[in-house]
């Protein structure tokens, strides 16, 4: 991939939007616990940000997968990982499976007002008793004629104190296991949908996580993305595109995160010299800087077999997998090279440190990215 001046443009576009319509409110929105997505949303659409990937018949940008790229990179650069994650859950999370296989009627009625930053939307896959293993989800609708009749509940969905629709994962048939599930557009005004509890969490504090329930939901079958029964398979193809975000992301937050943490050690003095002079945070910050450039590299031939219609799961595992653990070794870094100020919830260090932590659990943990590696590379016995 190379990046050409339009790229260019776009990352600057980016850049000064984040810098003008996020950063000042950052601090604000993450002793909220939330941050408004209805009044920052649209703001993000207008640029196209909402519908890089998208047709234009929807109000996309009908854009190719480097667009989304320069873009992982920018918004890993914002200054908390809240707001980052709340944006690529509609671009990437809950809006690709629709975009791909929702009819005419669904994508006019729920993917163009998405796109144009009107909603927030949801992706609700895991539950209480089932998070890596998703073919135990155990939320049910029952065809009762034009209806389905929606039963359970929903852990750890993020926007979803403020979602407007969610993309949902729940059994129609009672087949077992992979079989027999469908995704289903859920508005969440509909009777029956509650926000049970909204969750405190480690990190990512401004991004509002919720559990939800559903009794007796009623939505029309017609709200079935793409085929009934094949839920699970589409939104198989739809954590592809929630794990290429995450891994763009990664390669901006660590770029960013090496830059202020050199920027600290040339400043602080100890022992009569900057902290950098000392080889030994030398070598540590080189050897970072090399791992890094090999993950930035890795994303554009990541992006390159995307833009050649090529299956990226591969890539898409490997990034997200080591992309999740590089952070962490980065974000560790960053606050033990700030000393007792790498400490303090008023450096970004601490901040960075909670947020980043979550990357190696969230859109598969690490040790699902390995599962699917040992699979596809004959390392499994299954
Ligand atoms: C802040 C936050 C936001 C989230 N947002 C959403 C959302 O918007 N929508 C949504 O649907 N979900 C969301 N999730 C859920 C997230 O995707 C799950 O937490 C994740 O998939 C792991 O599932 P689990 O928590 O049930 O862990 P479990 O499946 O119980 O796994 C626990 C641990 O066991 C290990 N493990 C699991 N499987 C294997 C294996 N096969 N081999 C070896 N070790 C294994 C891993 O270390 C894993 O972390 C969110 C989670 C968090 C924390």
């Amino acid at each position: 991939m190379i990046e050409t001046d339009e790229h260019q443009l776009f990352r600057k576009t980016l850049r000064d939007l984040f810098a003008r319509e996020i950063e000042p409110h950052v601090d604000e929105w993450e002793a909220a616990r939330t941050f408004p997505a209805h009044d920052l949303f649209p703001k993000l659409a207008a640029v196209g940000l909402l519908g890089l990937e998208y047709d234009e018949a929807y109000g996309g940008m009908g854009a190719d997968h480097s667009y989304t790229l320069i873009a992982g990179e920018e918004m890993g650069r914002i200054s908390c990982g809240g707001v980052p994650m709340a944006m690529a859950v509609q671009m990437s999370m809950a809006t690709p499976a629709l975009a791909r296989y929702g009819s005419e009627e669904l994508k006019e009625q729920y993917l163009a007002p998405a796109i144009r930053g009107e909603v927030v939307t949801s992706i609700a896959v895991t539950e209480p008793d089932a998070g890596s293993d998703v073919a135990g989800i155990r939320t049910r609708a029952v065809r009762d004629g034009d209806e389905w009749v929606i039963n359970g509940a929903k852990l750890y969905i993020t926007n979803g104190t403020q979602a407007d629709w969610l993309c949902l994962l729940a059994r129609t048939s009672d087949d077992p296991g992979y079989h027999g599930m469908s995704l289903i557009v859920v508005p969440t005004a509909v009777p029956g949908v509650v926000v049970s509890r909204k969750l405190e969490k480690l990190g990512m504090w401004s991004s509002d996580t919720a559990e939800l329930s559903f009794t007796d939901v009623r939505v029309p079958v017609s709200n079935t993305i793409g085929e009934v029964g094949r839920g699970f398979q589409q939104q198989m193809a739809q954590f592809q595109a929630e794990r290429l975000i995450t891994f763009y992301k990664q390669v901006g937050s660590i770029e960013l995160a090496l830059e202020r943490t050199t920027a600290y050690l040339r400043e602080r003095k100890a022992f009569g010299a900057p902290l950098l002079a000392n080889q030994h945070l030398q070598f540590v910050l080189a050897e970072l800087s090399a791992r890094h450039d090999v993950l930035k590299h890795y994303a554009r031939t990541t992006a390159d077999a995307v833009l050649r219609g090529e299956d990226a799961t591969r890539y898409a595992t490997i990034g997200k997998l080591l992309g999740s653990r590089l952070q962490r070794e980065v974000a560790d870094c960053a606050v033990q090279f700030h000393g007792g100020m790498g400490y303090m919830d008023e450096n970004w260090t601490s901040r960075y440190f909670r947020d980043t932590r979550l990357d190696s659990i969230g859109a598969g943990a690490d040790e699902v990215m390995l599962r699917i590696l040992a699979r596809m590379d004959g390392y499994s016995v299954e």
